[in-house]
């Protein structure tokens, strides 16, 4: 090689949500360039189908391997670990840099004439004494960029459809690892997270900072407030209002009332269930004279809770909970045990929380003045022990 030498770099994955940036950096011998039936054939590696790249990729790399090479090249891949720590700029720099090395080693130094990228981050790499020119939009004219892509894109694809092996429930096939409709729908929650994606991509990184869903049952105004306040720290909650234990309708509609008052309050959203009376007193039903915490107690409990699980289950919402339990006159265990019950059938999670400790209660009635939320004296059914004469 006699002549002077221009050295291309091109890269390919710089944009995917997925592994490694691949960088490839390549000359033509300018004293022995490869025939022009193959000059001929080279084109921009995104106008040419996987299966002439494919051809191409093999012609190129034949012709770097002869005894009197035609073409050198150096290849890089700079993987999604990297890509987060050192953000993708200075990865891609990286792997350009990493390939450019590789083919300073197979040719004489002495006789670069240029380096050149197409794109404009304007890297600096301490190997060259004269820096890189950096070209927008000459990707189009130059048969050595367009020889650059098609390896480093080849290079991508060999190991893409490794992965596409691994990880068959990516369909990697259908996104190429890009940030497609399909890649979303895959990507709902932080365990379709694999190792190989970029955690540092805003929609992953958004999915990895995701909260935990979770469906909290509610019977009303003050037992909303402070479950609201305190779990929506650590969850993504929407509240779930289902009470057809409540009577009469017009105590039923107030309770309502104050329920969305503090949603809207706590800015959290709520499902609100329809009115479903009859049904709640064919739970009860021969049960309506035991006490207050027993058995009509335990169907009312049930069924709500049911309702909440079976809800759950359609959201796909694996934590759910009732602040049923707020009330220093609710029976906890009986509650805790309502919940396995339905974690069992609908393979969900139920949060076993005593929201009557730690003064929740105590800052519940805090909340309630403060804010004018109505708190009602009896607990709902006209069964109620404390049932207002009022209503009778
Ligand atoms: S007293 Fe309360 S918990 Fe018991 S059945 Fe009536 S509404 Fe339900």
């Amino acid at each position: 090689m006699s002549s002077k030498i221009k050295i291309w770099i091109d890269e390919a994955w710089r944009w995917p949500w997925l592994w490694s940036v691949v960088a490839c950096a390549l000359c033509f011998d300018p004293d022995n360039k490869p025939n022009k039936e193959l000059l001929n054939k080279i084109n921009d590696s995104k106008k040419l189908s996987e299966k002439k790249r494919d051809e191409l990729y093999k012609e190129l790399i034949k012709l770097s391997l002869w005894d009197n090479p035609k073409v050198f090249f150096g290849v890089w891949v700079v993987d999604n670990y990297i890509i987060d720590d050192i953000n993708i700029r200075q990865a891609n720099r990286e792997a350009m840099r990493r390939a450019l090395v590789e083919l300073l080693r197979k040719i004489d130094n002495n006789k670069i004439n240029s380096v050149v990228i197409d794109w404009n981050d304007n890297y600096e790499f301490d190997e060259l004494e004269k820096q890189p020119l950096f070209i927008v939009g000459w990707d189009w004219k130059v048969l050595e960029i367009w020889a650059a892509s098609i390896i480093a894109k080849v290079f991508r694809d060999k190991l893409m459809n490794t992965y596409s092996e691994l990880y068959p429930e990516l369909w990697i096939e259908n996104h190429k690892w890009y940030g497609t409709k399909k890649h979303r729908e895959y990507l709902t929650w932080k365990d379709k997270i694999t190792w190989i994606h970029r955690l540092s991509y805003k929609p992953v990184k958004k999915i990895l900072d995701a909260k935990p869903k979770l469906l909290l049952h509610i019977c009303c105004g003050p037992d909303a407030t402070v479950p609201i306040m305190d779990l929506k720290e650590k969850y993504d909650i929407t509240c779930f209002w289902y009470d057809p234990n409540i009577q009469p309708k017009i105590e039923y509609n107030k309770r309502l009332k104050h329920f969305k008052k503090v949603c809207e309050i706590e800015d959290v959203p709520y499902i609100e269930w329809p009115y479903d009376v009859d049904n709640f007193m064919k739970e009860i039903k021969w049960l309506e004279n035991t006490p207050e915490r027993w058995d009509k107690c335990t169907n009312c409990y049930d069924m709500r809770m049911k309702k909440t699980a079976e809800l759950a289950e359609e959201l796909w919402i694996i934590e759910w909970t009732t602040t049923l339990n707020i009330s220093p006159h609710k029976d906890l265990e009986k509650m805790f045990k309502i919940g396995d019950k339905y974690d069992l059938k609908h393979k969900l999670e139920f949060l076993k929380i005593a929201f009557r400790k730690n003064k929740w209660f105590e800052r519940s009635v805090e909340y309630t003045k403060k804010h004018k939320i109505y708190r009602q004296n009896y607990c709902g059914c006209i069964y109620s022990d404390t049932y207002p004469e009022k209503y009778k």
